[in-house]
């Protein structure tokens, strides 16, 4: 008779034992595993639209079901969905990208683990204005790169002065990555203020940037902006977008860059050894998805900005939530460092952690702790929920905290 081995004779990697989970996907989970348990949970931590994907993407999708695209793609994507990214590109950021710049990847996250695996070597730092996305620290530091973390406060609406960069660089710099509009700020760098990073960086030219802008089309204030429209940043920028925000496509996973020639081919030779191509489907629809004018998605925008708003307005009704106004994607980021030491119902509150996790337990709501964004001082409420569930949640907030 065989024996059973136990499962404490299996040592996992240094890697992944050093890894941290994802704070966004383990707090849905907590939120899920909650409502298995019958309690009413809502859920404001999981930066995800509640619409449906549109029709015609849909309908797009069927489409290639029944023309059969069954078969394993290009590794760096269709032709024509490279040719659709190109021109929306060149449509919404005056960029000009050859095929061969474009990497289609399985989610905007794949997209950024692809650039850090090809760019960074052990011990290259990579700076990180805080607040940033939860996972840039972890996929920085999976590829063997130090996160350089520079704070920026909600003063300067959370934003990285020219200052605070040329302070942050040393000989071991390596890479700045940053999202506008910014997952979990809401803040936007606008032409003016990437063009003063940019002047910085005129110093420096083998510092690569990493521009994430898959919040590009959530922008309440207009006049989105790309580190790689200046001529001097193109051929060290990679722009990182995808359709998972504004198509409300976040399950598709379809992600894609527009990188410098070397760092893209760099990026094909990695995925075509670890996933290969990007589904074939999801990447039929999303050559519909991109073609589309932008007007076809601005009922979402719109309907984002209106809950922007009432979120806003109710949480401007509780004290102790120090928020500024976001320009774009759909989080507040609100400081709740005044409840910090404070004891509410028997629980004290030491840091955002414990704020986070008492509005879960004692509120039912679910938001993120401003540590995983590289803030202690904040949490997370994505606001991408429906205008009944906002307000419940507040009301929810007042009464445990009162
Ligand atoms: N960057 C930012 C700033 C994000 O918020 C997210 C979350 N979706 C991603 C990248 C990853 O996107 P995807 O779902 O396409 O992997
Ligand atoms: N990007 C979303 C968020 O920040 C989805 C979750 C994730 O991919 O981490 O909540």
């Amino acid at each position: 008779m065989s024996t059973q081995v136990s499962e404490t004779n299996i040592i996992l990697s240094e890697r992944v034992n050093k890894l941290k989970a994802s704070a966004t996907l383990a707090m849905a989970a907590k939120a899920r595993e909650l409502r298995a348990e019958g309690k009413d949970i809502i859920g404001l931590s999981l930066g995800e639209p509640d619409f449906n994907t549109p029709d015609f993407i849909k309908d797009a999708a069927i489409q290639a079901v029944n023309d059969n695209y069954n078969s394993y793609t290009p590794v760096d994507g269709y032709v024509a969905l490279k040719d659709a990214i190109i021109t929306k590109f060149k449509r919404d950021n005056n960029l000009s990208y050859d095929p061969s710049q474009i990497v289609v990847s399985t989610g905007a996250k794949q997209s950024l683990y692809n650039v850090a695996q090809v760019c960074i070597n052990k011990g290259d730092e990579v700076i990180l204005p805080c607040p940033y996305w939860v996972s840039y620290s972890d996929i920085v530091k999976l590829a063997g790169g130090v996160p350089v973390e520079v704070a920026t406060s909600i003063k300067n609406d959370f934003k990285m002065t020219p200052e605070q960069l040329e302070k942050s660089i040393t000989p071991k710099t390596k890479m700045i990555w940053y999202s506008s509009p910014c997952n979990p700020s809401g803040s936007i760098y606008s032409k003016k203020e990437l063009r003063a990073l940019a002047d910085v960086l005129q110093k420096y030219p083998n510092i690569i940037v990493v521009s994430d802008e898959i919040y590009e089309h959530i922008n309440y204030v207009g006049g989105h902006a790309s580190m790689a429209q200046f001529d001097d940043m193109f051929n060290r920028t990679v722009t990182v977008n995808g359709v998972a925000k504004a198509f409300a496509m976040t399950g598709w996973r379809i992600g894609y860059i527009g990188a410098p020639n070397k760092i893209a081919r760099a990026c094909n030779k990695i995925q075509g050894q670890v996933t290969s191509g990007a589904n074939c489907i999801a990447q039929r629809a999303v050559i519909t998805a991109l073609e589309a004018p932008v007007s076809k998605i601005q009922y979402m925008v719109d309907e984002f900005k209106n809950r922007r708003k009432l979120i806003l307005d109710l949480l401007s009704d509780i004290p102790g939530f120090e928020c500024n106004e976001p320009e774009g994607a759909f989080y507040v980021f609100p400081d709740i460092s005044y409840y910090f030491g404070k004891t509410i119902s028997g629980i004290t509150i030491n840091n955002a952690s414990d704020f986070s996790m008492f509005l879960l337990e004692q509120a039912n709501v679910a938001t993120v702790t401003g540590d995983a964004f590289g803030n202690k001082n904040c949490i997370r409420i994505s606001y991408a929920a429906s205008t009944e569930q906002l307000i419940e949640a507040v009301q929810r907030i007042k009464k445990a905290i009162a």
